[in-house]
């Protein structure tokens, strides 16, 4: 294996049961992009049997996916689905999200009647703007639920900005209001949520029926202060493919970087094909016998090059740290002017996961 990332699941396990203890609602495994990154299959069987009570992914062939690995838990989908495609999210028994009233005109017609065979929870715009049902077509929205007998399981909304504690209190109250106006109306009690991972630390009494935990599951801190109960999950690991003594004005990888002087470098097979962040060039270090070393000249489609100068005792098939073990998400994202969140997520599905207990 010329690259591998390392999946610890005791750590997975400290952090469900961590966030499960410390909420009272039901618990809902974010596990959409591949699980962030880790692997969907081999995270979400993990959760299965951990005790999760939901899955969440952003579209419809993750969910399939995930019924085809056999998970058999509920599974909701969070984002954009075709109306050409609703069959496939009943034969795998999956929870679409209806976001528009648009969007819910062009699955009545196509799907007619059996709308009502669907399952669906809402998203409610309280705030932020990308999807979800708005205030001023609430009052529609429902005629047409009750209209066409369409089987709403759950309302939904998101935060913004958690941190912003004034708004996420208005998004929390224009959520709540206009999920009482419809509880009220339909008699019904429905699976109400709007917490992410921040909001279930930061904001404990917003977290209603369902908590959607994504980052702190996969050991990722979004905020400030860290939580050191929360545990990194993964490390992402090489090994070394080559190594060369350069003289004073050779040249370093593509293009035209130049060395000033005399240098000890040494390659690593992996490079932006993987996922690793070609704006890391010249930037990044990776860990080599719990030493950094700094990545020089631009990062090749799959390969890197490293500065080893001083350290003559690295070899050929030394193993190489990439991320994870000393090398933090966040501080990747930083180097390269992004979050830990799009660096995780670049990271290649065709990467080998292996198991730790
Ligand atoms: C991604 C996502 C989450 C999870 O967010 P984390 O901060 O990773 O916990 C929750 N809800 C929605 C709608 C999302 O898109």
């Amino acid at each position: 294996m010329e690259t591998w990332i390392e999946i610890n699941l005791s750590h997975l396990k400290n952090n469900y049961e961590y966030i499960r203890n410390r909420i009272k609602s039901d618990l809902c495994a974010v596990v959409k992009a591949d699980g962030y990154g880790m692997g969907l299959y081999e995270i979400s069987t993990e959760l299965e049997k951990l005790g999760t009570d939901y899955f969440a992914v952003a579209f419809l062939n993750e969910g399939i996916n995930l019924r085809r690995e056999g998970i058999k838990k509920e599974i909701l989908v969070f984002n954009y689905v075709d109306s050409s495609q609703l069959h496939k999210a009943l034969e795998a028994d999956l929870i679409l999200t209806i976001y528009s009233i648009d969007q819910l005109k062009s699955y009545i017609d196509i799907v007619g009647a059996d709308i009502s065979k669907l399952r669906f929870h809402v998203k409610i715009n309280s705030g932020m703007n990308r999807l979800g049902i708005d205030e001023k077509d609430f009052v529609f929205f429902m005629d047409k639920i009750k209209e066409y007998d369409i089987r709403i399981e759950g309302l939904y909304s998101h935060f913004a900005e958690v941190e912003d504690f004034d708004f996420s209190k208005k998004q929390y109250e224009k959520f709540l209001f206009l999920a009482d106006k419809f509880e009220k109306l339909f008699e019904v009690e429905v699976k109400k949520h709007i917490s992410n991972s921040p909001a279930s630390l930061l904001c404990p009494d917003y977290n209603l029926d369902m908590v959607r935990v994504g980052m702190l599951l996969y050991g990722l801190q979004p905020l400030e202060e860290k939580d050191e109960n929360i545990k990194e999950i993964f490390t992402w690991k090489s090994r070394i493919s080559s190594k060369r003594v350069v003289a004073e004005n050779e040249r370093i990888s593509y293009g035209n970087y130049t060395l000033n002087k005399k240098k000890i470098i040494a390659t690593v097979p992996v490079g932006y094909s993987h996922g690793y962040m070609r704006q890391l060039s010249n930037r990044a270090s990776v860990i080599v016998g719990g030493r950094r070393f700094k990545i020089i000249g631009d990062i090749c489609m799959d390969q890197m090059i490293i500065d080893i100068t001083g350290s003559e005792d690295i070899f050929i098939g030394d193993e190489v740290t990439l991320l994870g073990g000393g090398v933090s998400a966040e501080s990747l994202g930083t180097l390269a002017g992004t979050i830990a969140d799009d660096v995780i997520c670049k990271i290649s599905p065709k990467i080998e996961r292996v198991l730790r207990y």
